[in-house]
């Protein structure tokens, strides 16, 4: 089955919808207005109820199906990008620097469809629990929505989230059972010598030395204390120091990001990257302060919940067009949260040809908004079906 008849009816609707958000790009917690539009859309569909202010600006909407049965959560997320838009559509932002660059006006846009449909046919045995969320691109929404007990309080069994992917084909699905995405962590090192004349380095106790030392014994961790290359990333992307050719100054900066998917790497990485600057600034006779921040963890797709998924992706898209064992990436997602907390999946779904993810060209691919909400409405309605003999 492809796309059902009814959402297909309401697309040129969802597409309004998700130009609206487009044009009124709100970021992290501070989605009030985009939380008013939605809250105010899920009224006029009708949905049961409609729980605000949770997470400061997240939504629960219940849509209760036509007998009782378990709760199946379907979540959006819906901030914008602290970045310019340079698109130049009639539709482009209408904030300087800021600019859905994500496609999450796309996923506010397609589970709002979802809703539309669920609330209208209703052919299913439990509940839906649609969870838009704030704060996916910093500040981790989906967390904070679980810490503050959502998944409890609306008796959530299952969680499912969509991720427009540009450069896949258009409508096509992809995922993978496990680990799919990495965790995220920031790390920060202030180095700290004694500045002076460039002329008289003898006087001084130079950063720089110790800063460069750092970085490059902080690449060994990758080739010397870890074993396979394809599940840790470790970046510096940051160095900052000095002010003129003839100060030596007296620190310098440095930070970056490092991609995981096991706990125990994760901890080593930690306790090297500490030992590494440490030791290096010591080496130097500077100090140096090591802020090691731990975030996202990995995204695990349940792999029951995942090849479910994917047998209604396939069935709305295709079967050659939904690819189940994609592979795992280093990219990071907020969803983790939810899905440590619950059994369920995420998927990519492709937005064909154009810019990358936040990239100020992107622009999301609104003849997949359809297939997006078709996959949310009949995953409740195939993961809750109705008793035959009804
Ligand atoms: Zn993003
Ligand atoms: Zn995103």
């Amino acid at each position: 089955m492809p796309i059902l008849n009814r959402i297909a009816d309401f697309a040129p609707e969802m597409a309004e919808w998700r130009r609206h958000l487009h044009r009124n790009p709100e970021i992290g917690f501070d989605c009030h207005a985009t939380a008013a539009f939605v809250a105010e859309r899920l009224r006029q569909f009708g949905v049961d109820e409609v729980h605000e202010g949770i997470a400061q600006t997240g939504i629960v909407a219940i849509v209760e199906g036509r007998s009782s049965g378990p709760t199946i959560g379907l979540r959006a997320d819906m901030d914008a990008l602290p970045m310019q838009e340079e698109t130049g559509l009639a539709h482009a932002s209408r904030v300087n620097g800021r600019m859905h660059a994500c496609g999450h006006d796309g996923h506010t846009a397609m589970l709002l469809g979802a809703a539309r449909y669920l609330a209208e046919t209703r052919k299913f045995a439990g509940r839906a629990a649609l969870i838009f969320q704030p704060a996916e691109e910093s500040g981790g929404g989906a967390g904070v929505m679980v810490d503050e007990g959502v998944l409890d309080r609306f008796d959530i069994a299952q969680v499912y989230a969509l991720h427009n992917a540009p450069g896949m084909a258009e409508g096509t699905f992809a995922t993978s059972p496990g680990p799919l995405m990495a965790a995220v962590d920031t790390f920060e090192i202030d180095v700290v010598g004694r500045g002076g004349h460039g002329a008289m380095p003898h006087e001084t106790v130079d950063p720089i030395m110790p800063a460069v030392a750092i970085v490059q014994a902080i690449q060994t961790i990758l080739s010397r204390n870890h074993r396979n290359d394809q599940d840790l990333v470790i970046s510096v992307t940051q160095i900052h120091s000095g002010s003129a050719d003839n100060i030596v100054p007296d620190r310098a900066w440095i930070c970056g990001t490092v991609r995981t998917f096991s706990e125990d790497v994760q901890r080593m990485v930690m306790s090297r990257i500490e030992e590494i600057v440490a030791g290096q600034a010591a080496a130097f006779g500077a100090t140096a302060k090591l802020d090691y921040q731990v975030g996202y963890p990995a995204t695990y797709n349940d792999p029951g919940r995942t090849r479910f998924a994917a047998e209604v992706a396939r069935e709305v898209a295709g079967d050659e067009r939904v690819d189940d064992e994609s592979g795992r990436e280093m990219g990071a997602e907020d969803f983790s949260y939810m899905l440590r907390a619950r059994p369920g999946a995420y998927l990519f779904l492709g937005q064909g040809d154009g810019a990358g993810l936040h990239n100020p060209r992107y622009e999301f691919n609104d003849a997949v908004a359809p297939v997006g909400a078709t996959f949310f409405a009949r995953l409740v309605e195939r993961a809750l079906p109705m008793s035959s003999g009804r």
